[in-house]
């Protein structure tokens, strides 16, 4: 018989108010949560697995990688027909998309959790989890990469990001919008996400550190990094692309040092390029060899290469995977 499984990481989905602390803890387990939905069953058989039950700034590269390990063995069963993995939904979409660029499987790999947690009214995380599970059965939800399912939208896991501190509808594909939408217990796709990568390795370089850039920045914090043995550094630049002179000449320490530098925008939307010739403008950091992220958020950029620093340490290869992503 076919079954869907359920990997329970932790984050808001299980946890509730602690009343000394008046502030959300740790809490459920997943058998706890699936016990306030017992209809779930009656969707499919479902197996569980406690993975952990980590708020989501707490987990690691190396948590990542046995999570994918995890995820790889269960997949191989045939009779796994889909997994559903919940998770804190601060740092959802880093995982999601670190599963969707290193797993290979065209069984739905679906991410959700909640923004209420489970003492507060309109606790959101039932209504994701039944959502999810249902998407990991749609046969159309197959061949889609690695999906999040967050109230009634499906996103696929290069596009979406957490935009709400505390909405529950916080999960948005800005650019491109839904990839489809669970509507009255039923999946609908309009689209397929074009942009489908895989990079064939199973751990993560974790010395890879992400810079947001803000006016008159200089390069201490880019310097300290460089010289403390950091392999990769995504700058989250302004605009198009730009730094400030003073931090321009830490990127070319930096990458004197052997470091690999990728550039993304703080911009929400749009693709950085190499528009603006002043010093710390976009054509001046590609001539000293900053890779373009493209239109990657800065935490998606860092994923990427810390993956891409885990296949190769030649900058070429590197290059390549950001600059010429599979479409
Ligand atoms: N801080 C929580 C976490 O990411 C937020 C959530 O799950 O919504 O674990």
């Amino acid at each position: 018989m076919e079954k869907i499984v359920i990997i329970f990481t932790g984050g808001t989905i299980s946890m509730k108010i602690d009343p000394k602390l008046k502030a959300a803890v740790p809490h459920l387990s997943g058998k706890d949560i699936l016990e306030t939905i017992p209809q779930i069953k009656d969707l499919t058989e479902i197996e569980t697995i406690q993975f952990g039950n980590f708020p989501s700034p707490h987990l690691t590269a190396e948590l990542l990688v046995n999570l994918r390990r995890k995820i790889e063995n269960v997949i191989k069963n045939p009779q796994v027909k889909g997994i559903v993995i919940t998770h804190g939904t601060d740092t959802l979409e880093e995982t999601a998309y670190f599963l969707d660029l290193t797993i290979n499987s065209q069984k739905p790999i679906i991410l959700t959790g909640a923004m209420k947690n489970s003492s507060e009214i309109g606790y959101d995380g039932p209504s994701n989890l039944i959502a999810s599970v249902i998407t990991a059965f749609s046969e159309n939800a197959k061949n889609r990469g690695v999906l999040v399912v967050f109230n009634n939208e499906i996103h696929s896991a290069r596009e979406v990001i957490k935009t709400h501190t505390s909405s529950i509808d916080t999960f948005k594909s800005l650019e491109t919008g839904p990839i489809g939408v669970v509507d009255n217990n039923k999946v609908y796709f309009y689209r397929k996400s074009e942009i489908r990568e895989y990079i064939p390795v199973d751990h993560l370089e974790p010395k890879v550190s992400l810079i947001k850039v803000a006016f008159g920045m200089d390069d201490k914090i880019i310097r300290f990094l460089a010289d403390n043995g950091e392999k990769g550094i995504v700058i989250e630049g302004t605009g198009r692309g730009n730094v400030p002179p003073k931090l321009a000449e830490g990127i070319e320490y930096a990458i004197s040092k052997e470091v690999i530098v990728v550039l993304v925008s703080r911009c929400p939307m749009g693709r950085v390029d190499a528009s603006y010739g002043y010093k710390g403008g976009g054509k001046h950091l590609e001539s000293l060899g900053v890779i373009f992220g493209g239109n990657l958020s800065g935490q998606k950029a860092r994923v990427k290469l810390m993956a891409a620093l885990a296949y190769s340490n030649n900058y070429n290869d590197i290059k390549k995977l950001f600059e010429e992503e599979r479409t």
